[in-house]
């Protein structure tokens, strides 16, 4: 039977995720590097803190631990959250905030509840998939703002709603991720975060600004306060914030939150409502404890500096094995390094290739809404170990140099890519991870 005449406009337009369906290429591929997806490292998860938890949560055999709970979330996380926040520099009240499982839920109801189809979000150029994804499933239409090397480029803003108002465009807000952006890696500089405020008030947008990677600066290139969130200085309640503990904790758990002028965040709970209910009881309970007893505390040190161990074995093999051929902005936090091959290179070819040698990244042209950045990749350094970061890059720029030959053959390579990734400019895949 083919179902296509029984799908919904908004299922007609849904694409597959290119970093989820690389994760189904890694599996098939015996020792093969992926360097695609932004998994945070499984040996900072603090196992011995969750069991104990978790055996404590259990043993207990309090009833609401296994049971249906508020749409809201679990009451002495969501006070323990306020606790985080205020640690960010936000003071939020009960009213204005929400539990959401995984930031990805977040997303999405923040696309259910501020956008009609036809609406405009804004997101950057690149932006994360994710996002993306969640705001295309109800059929708006997204528009890019470039960044430069300190983030969004506010001219680029004003410039690109210009155009939008002149087309009739309702634009509803700015997607940003401030704080070491995927894919970029990118920290918008602390001067552009208050300008950025003052441009939604002009131009009377919201800003929804997305922070799961804030905890991670690395000393040598960024300090806490550089990461002070925009929601934190956002006096009449223009920004819906969200972050995470998928980073910081494990991602496993999806649990999250939204912290939004109140209005909202009712507007938010109710379409939570429909979604799933409320986020798991035990998944919540474990994450209070874990800020209760000091172990998210703890990570904090501990990720940042492992992270930024592994981005200095990245760079540095980038260094040796491709220096000169790949440009790249440096990591100042997060999980990624936003790579520039030679105008000459297309990255769906270069990803057949890497492939063949054993290797996965994610095509940059995934990440632009206006299917620019052919010649970009994003690899991620959170997950693998430092030896195979190494060998990762390695084979990475083994691929690149064979490609650069075969161009300057004029042979031309593979062409269509061994995983049809597709990209933005294709259409064919939207990727999200
Ligand atoms: N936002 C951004 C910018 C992300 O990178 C991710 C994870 N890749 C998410 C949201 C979703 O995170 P989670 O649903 O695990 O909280």
């Amino acid at each position: 039977m083919n179902y296509d005449g029984y799908l919904s406009r908004a299922a007609v337009m849904m694409r597959e995720s290119a970093i989820r369906k690389m994760g189904a290429v890694s599996a098939r591929v015996p020792d093969v590097i992926s360097l695609a997806p932004g998994y945070p490292s499984p040996d900072t998860f603090p196992w011995q803190d969750f069991r104990h938890i978790t055996d404590g949560l259990l043993g207990a055999r309090d009833a609401s631990t296994l049971q249906y709970g508020p749409t809201r979330g679990f009451r002495p996380l969501l006070d323990a959250i306020r606790g985080v926040l205020r640690g960010r520099g936000i003071e939020a009240s009960l009213e204005e905030l929400l539990v959401t499982t995984g930031s990805q839920q977040g997303l999405d109801l923040v696309a259910r509840v501020l956008l009609d189809p036809g609406d405009v979000a804004l997101v950057e150029l690149p932006a994360y998939t994710g996002a993306m994804a969640a705001f295309r499933n109800v059929q708006a239409e997204l528009a890019g703002v470039r960044q430069d090397a300190d983030g969004i480029d506010l001219d680029d803003l004003d410039r690109v709603m210009a155009s939008l108002r002149a087309e009739g465009k309702r634009v509803r807000f700015l997607y940003v991720v401030p704080n070491f952006q995927n894919p970029t890696g990118l920290l918008l500089a602390r001067e552009k975060r208050r300008q950025l405020l003052d441009a939604a008030r002009r131009h009377d947008i919201l800003l929804v600004e997305d922070d799961p990677y804030g905890e991670l600066y690395f000393s040598d290139v960024a300090e806490e306060s550089d990461t002070r969130p925009i929601k934190a200085d956002d006096l009449d309640g223009r920004v819906v914030y969200l972050s995470s503990f998928s980073k910081t904790l494990a991602p496993g758990y999806r649990v999250a939150w939204i912290a939004a002028p109140s209005a909202l965040a009712a507007k938010f709970e109710i379409a939570k409502q429909a979604t799933d209910i409320c986020t798991g009881a035990l998944d919540q309970r474990v994450v209070w404890q874990a800020i209760e007893r000091g172990v998210l505390a703890a990570q904090g040190p501990r990720l940042r500096t492992v992270y930024q161990h592994k981005r200095t074995v990245m760079e540095r093999a980038l260094q040796q094995h491709a220096g000169g051929l790949l440009t790249w902005p440096k990591p100042r936090g997060g999980f990624f390094v936003w790579v520039t091959a030679p105008a000459a290179i297309d990255s769906e070819a270069l990803l057949s290739r890497a492939m063949r040698h054993g290797v996965l990244f994610v095509v940059g042209s995934a990440f632009f809404v206006d299917g620019s950045g052919r010649n970009t990749l994003r690899l991620a350094f959170s997950a693998p170990s430092p030896e195979r970061i190494e060998e990762g890059v390695r084979r990475l720029s083994a691929a690149l140099h064979e490609e650069l030959e075969t161009l300057r053959q004029g042979v031309g390579s593979a062409g269509t890519s061994a995983v049809g990734t597709g990209g933005a400019s294709s259409g064919t895949v939207t990727p999200t991870g």
